[in-house]
C-alpha cells in the first residue's frame, strides 16, 4: 500500500474530552477501538476499503490494545475468522464489499449465524445500487434474513454511525447473532465529528490470552442434528432478542413533524438523502428539523412490529423509503398492519421507482408524489408539486445549454501495464481471428470498454478460467481468460487453475501481474514486492502454477507488445494440450508513479540526476489514420488540428499527462503503423556526459541543417 495513513492513525489515538473530526468510514474504525474489540479483518472493496488500510497502518496502536489484524485473502477467509466469536467472549469484526463480497463468504456466514456468537460479531459492508455502485445491482438484505443476521443501516451522521457500531456489537451479544452493518458510500465519506472515547482494551486479546479451549460442546457446531436446534433457537430466542434489545436501546429514531397523518419510514442510510429532498420541498429545513414525522430505521432488519404500529396507528398514510429491490421492508410493514388491523396506506414502491440509487431528484420526485396523492391537511400539495417540478425542470435546457457531451467510458490509467496485453490480444486476432475472452473483475475489466471491447463474460473476482471450463470444449478456438494476480490469489488459483488441471482442460490463461490489488486502492497481496511489516510474502504466482503442475508456462513484460503477440500466436495455436499460462508482468504504473514520484523529488532535493521518459508525434510523418489511438487506447494520446494547411486530417499528438510507458511506440513497431512516435528523454541535473552529449547532438544536427541547405 503506497498510500500513507498517518492523519487517519492519529485520529485512533483520540481519548475522552477530544473531539474528533472526520470522514464516516474512519468514525467506523474509531468506534471499534472504542467498543473494545479484540480482532479485526476483512477483505478490501470500495467504500470500506479504508477501514483496513487504516487498521493495517495502526498495527502498533493496535498492538498496544492487543487488537490482532488480518489481511484475508479473500471475504471468505473473513467471514470465517468470526468463528472466534462462537466460543469465546471475544468481539470481532470483519469487512468487505457487499454484495460480491457477501456472496464469496456466505458459506462460513451461514454455519456462523447457525451456532451463533457469545462474543459480539460485526459485519461491516460496503454497499450501494445504481451509479453508486460498481457490482450487481442484489442487496445483503437478502442474506440478513435467511441466515438470521441483524443488518444495522445507520444514518450517516458521525455520532449515529459510531454509536451504532458500539450498540451492534451489543446487539450481537444480546442476540447470540452476528450483526451487518452496511456503510453507502456517501456514509463512509460524510464528514463531521463526534466525542471521542478512550479506547478499550478488551478483556481477552493477544495481551490477555484465555486459557485454553472451552470443554467440547456440540451444541456450538454447525452440524446435524444441532442445527434443527439452531433453527428453534434463532427464531423463538434470538429475533425476540434482538427486537427487545433495538426496543429497549432506541436504535430506530422516530423525528416528529406537522403533517403527523402521514409519515415517512426510511433506511436509516437514506435519512440525509430524504431530509434533504424534504428541504428542496420546503419541508425540512437545513438541519434536518422535518415537518413530515419520520421513523428512521437504523436497523432495518429485523423491524419490531411495537415500533411499526406505533408510527402507524393515526397515520392514513405511510411512505417506505427503501432503496433496491424486492421490497422486503415494505412487503414487511404491510404484513404487521394488516396483522394488527391497522388501516395505514403502505406507498413505496410505485411513488418511488423500483430499481436504482435513490437520488435527490428521485426522492423529491417519490415524496411529491406521495403528498400530492394523500393531502395532509393544512399542506399546500399544489406548491409542493410546483417546487418538485421546478427542481428538475431546468435540466433539458441545462442539456440543451451544454449541447452532446462526449461519452467518456472508464478507462485505464495512462500508463498501465494491462493496456499493452490487449493491444497484442487485437493484433493477435487480427491474424488469427476473434476468439472468446472470459474477462474477470479487476482493473483489466477496463478492456471491455472502448477501444478494446474485450470479454464474453464476468462471472465473478477470480472466475474468468472457470467460466470457460466448458467454452473451450464446444467452440473451435481456445478461449483466453484474463485474471489478474488479486484474482488468482482470491479465488483463481483454486477456482479456475486447479480444476482446469483437474480435467486436464486446454485453453489460455493470461494472469496479469502488476504486483497489487490496484482496483481496490493498490493493497498487498501474497506475491507483492513487499508487505505489511515491509519485507515480501515471498510466494510467488510462477513458482506456484509451476508447483501445480503447468508445464507450458511463459512470462512477457506486457509492454513488449511484440514478444506479447507472438507468446499469444504461440499460445494459441500448439498443439500441446493442456492449459496454457502467460504471466503478463508489469507493475501497476499507479503505484509506480506514487513511488518514482516521491523518488525523484528526493533526488531532486539533493541535486541528483532525474530522467524523465516522454514520447511524442511527429506532426510531419503522423498521416492522421489514428490506427494507433485505437490500438493502444491511452488517454494521454489523443488528436489536434493538422498543423499542416494543405491537410485537413488532425494529427495524433501525446499531452502532458503521458509518463513514458512506451506501448504507442511499441505498437507502432508491433503492428507496422507510421514512424511518427519519438522518445524524448527530459534530463534535470544533467551530468558531464549528458552536457557533452546534448553539445555533441547540436553540432550534428546544425552541420546536417547546414549542408542540407548547402545542398538545396
Ligand atoms: S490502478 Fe494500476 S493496474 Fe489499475 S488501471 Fe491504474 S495503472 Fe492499471
Ligand atoms: S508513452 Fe504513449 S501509451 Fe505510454 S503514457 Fe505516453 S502516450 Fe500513453
Amino acid at each position: 500500500m503506497e498510500r500513507s495513513f498517518k492523519r487517519e492513525v492519529e485520529a485512533l489515538r483520540l481519548g475522552a474530552g477530544d473531539t474528533f473530526h472526520g470522514e464516516g468510514i474512519l468514525a467506523v474504525t474509531k468506534a471499534l477501538l472504542q467498543a473494545g474489540v479484540s480482532y479485526v479483518g476483512g477483505y478490501q472493496g470500495a467504500p470500506v476499503s479504508h477501514l483496513l488500510d487504516v487498521m493495517v497502518e495502526a498495527e502498533d496502536l493496535l498492538g498496544d490494545l492487543g487488537v490482532h489484524v488480518e489481511t484475508c485473502t479473500n471475504e471468505a477467509s473473513a467471514a470465517a475468522m468470526l468463528g472466534a466469536s462462537i466460543n469465546y467472549p471475544l468481539r470481532g469484526a470483519v469487512t468487505w464489499k457487499s454484495i460480491v463480497g457477501t456472496n464469496v463468504a456466505a458459506d462460513a456466514l451461514s454455519n456462523l449465524a447457525s451456532p451463533g456468537v457469545v462474543g459480539g460479531a460485526l459485519i461491516i459492508l460496503g454497499e450501494d445500487y445504481g451509479e453508486g455502485a460498481s457490482v450487481i445491482q442484489e442487496r445483503s438484505y437478502a442474506y440478513a434474513m435467511k441466515s438470521s443476521m441483524w443488518l444495522i443501516d445507520p444514518r450517516p451522521e458521525l455520532p449515529t454511525i459510531v454509536s451504532m457500531v458500539e450498540k451492534g456489537f451489543e446487539l450481537s451479544e444480546a442476540s447470540h447473532a452476528p450483526v451487518m452493518l452496511e456503510l453507502r458510500i456517501r456514509a463512509c465519506h460524510v464528514t463531521g465529528e463526534f466525542a471521542a472515547k478512550d479506547n478499550r482494551r478488551a478483556a481477552f486479546s493477544s495481551l490477555n490470552r484465555i486459557a485454553g479451549p472451552p470443554r467440547f460442546e456440540y451444541a456450538r457446531l454447525a452440524h446435524p442434528p444441532v442445527t434443527f436446534v439452531q433453527e428453534r433457537l434463532k427464531v423463538e430466542d434470538r429475533l425476540p432478542a434482538a427486537r427487545r434489545f433495538i426496543r429497549e436501546h432506541g436504535l430506530n429514531q422516530v423525528l416528529g413533524g406537522l403533517y403527523d397523518d402521514v409519515g415517512i419510514i426510511v433506511m436509516g442510510g437514506l435519512t440525509n438523502s430524504v431530509l434533504r429532498a424534504l428541504m428542496r420541498l420546503d419541508l425540512a429545513d437545513v438541519y434536518g428539523a422535518s415537518l413530515v414525522p419520520m421513523l428512521v430505521l437504523n436497523v432495518v432488519y429485523p423491524l419490531v412490529p411495537e415500533e411499526i404500529r406505533a408510527f402507524c396507528a393515526d397515520k392514513r398514510a405511510v411512505l417506505v423509503v427503501e432503496e433496491g429491490s424486492p421490497d422486503y421492508i415494505e412487503q414487511q410493514i404491510n404484513v404487521e398492519l394488516r396483522r394488527a388491523d391497522i388501516r395505514t396506506r403502505v406507498f413505496g414502491k410505485g411513488p418511488l421507482p423500483a430499481t436504482g440509487e435513490y437520488t435527490s431528484e428521485v426522492l423529491i420526485g417519490g415524496i411529491a408524489t406521495f403528498l400530492t396523492e394523500m393531502r395532509p391537511p393544512g399542506l399546500d400539495v399544489t406548491a409542493v408539486a410546483g417546487m418538485a417540478l421546478a427542481a428538475v425542470d431546468h435540466k433539458p435546457a441545462a442539456a440543451q445549454a451544454v449541447g452532446e457531451l462526449p461519452a467518456r467510458p472508464p478507462t485505464f490509467c495512462t500508463g498501465c501495464p494491462e493496456r499493452p496485453v490487449f493491444s497484442a490480444i487485437k493484433l493477435m486476432q487480427r491474424e488469427l481471428g476473434p476468439t472468446h475472452i472470459s474477462a474477470d473483475i479487476g482493473c483489466h475489466a477496463f478492456a471491455t470498454f472502448a477501444p478494446f471491447s474485450m470479454g464474453n463474460s464476468i462471472l465473478g473476482y477470480g472466475m474468468s478460467l472457470a467460466s470457460a471450463a466448458a467454452v473451450g470444449p464446444n467452440l473451435d478456438r481456445r478461449p483466453i481468460a484474463v485474471m489478474g494476480d488479486g484474482g488468482f490469489w482470491h479465488n483463481g488459483l483454486i477456482t479456475g487453475v486447479t480444476s482446469n488441471l483437474f480435467n486436464k482442460g486446454d485453453g489460455v490463461l493470461i494472469v496479469m501481474q502488476n504486483g497489487y490489488t490496484s482496483a481496490t486502492g493498490l493493497q498487498y497481496m501474497p506475491s507483492s514486492k513487499s508487505g505489511r511489516q515491509g519485507a515480501a510474502p515471498g510466494m510467488d504466482v510462477e513458482q506456484t502454477l509451476r508447483s501445480l503442475g503447468v508445464k507450458w508456462l511463459r512470462k512477457v513484460r506486457t509492454y513488449s507488445v511484440g514478444t506479447m503477440v507472438k507468446t499469444l500466436k504461440e499460445a494459441m495455436r500448439t498443439a500441446e494440450r493442456g492449459l496454457k499460462v502467460i504471466i503478463a508482468d508489469g507493475e501497476c504504473q499507479l503505484a509506480r508513479q506514487r513511488r518514482v514520484r516521491a523518488e525523484d523529488a528526493e533526488k531532486l532535493k539533493r541535486g541528483a540526476r532525474v530522467v524523465r521518459t516522454r514520447f511524442g508525434v511527429d506532426d510531419e510523418i503522423c498521416t492522421g489514420d489514428h490506427s494507433c489511438i485505437r490500438l493502444s487506447g491511452c488517454p494521454s494520446l489523443t488528436v489536434k488540428p493538422n498543423p499542416d494547411p494543405l491537410r485537413t486530417d488532425p494529427v495524433a499528438t501525446v499531452i502532458e499527462s503521458c509518463v513514458g510507458c512506451g506501448l504507442c511506440g511499441e505498437v507502432a513497431h508491433a503492428a507496422v503503423l507510421c514512424p511518427s512516435f519519438y522518445r524524448a528523454e527530459l534530463v534535470r541535473n544533467p551530468h558531464i556526459g549528458d552536457r557533452f552529449m546534448h553539445w555533441l547532438r547540436r553540432r550534428v544536427i546544425g552541420w546536417l541543417g547546414g549542408r542540407a541547405e548547402a545542398v538545396s
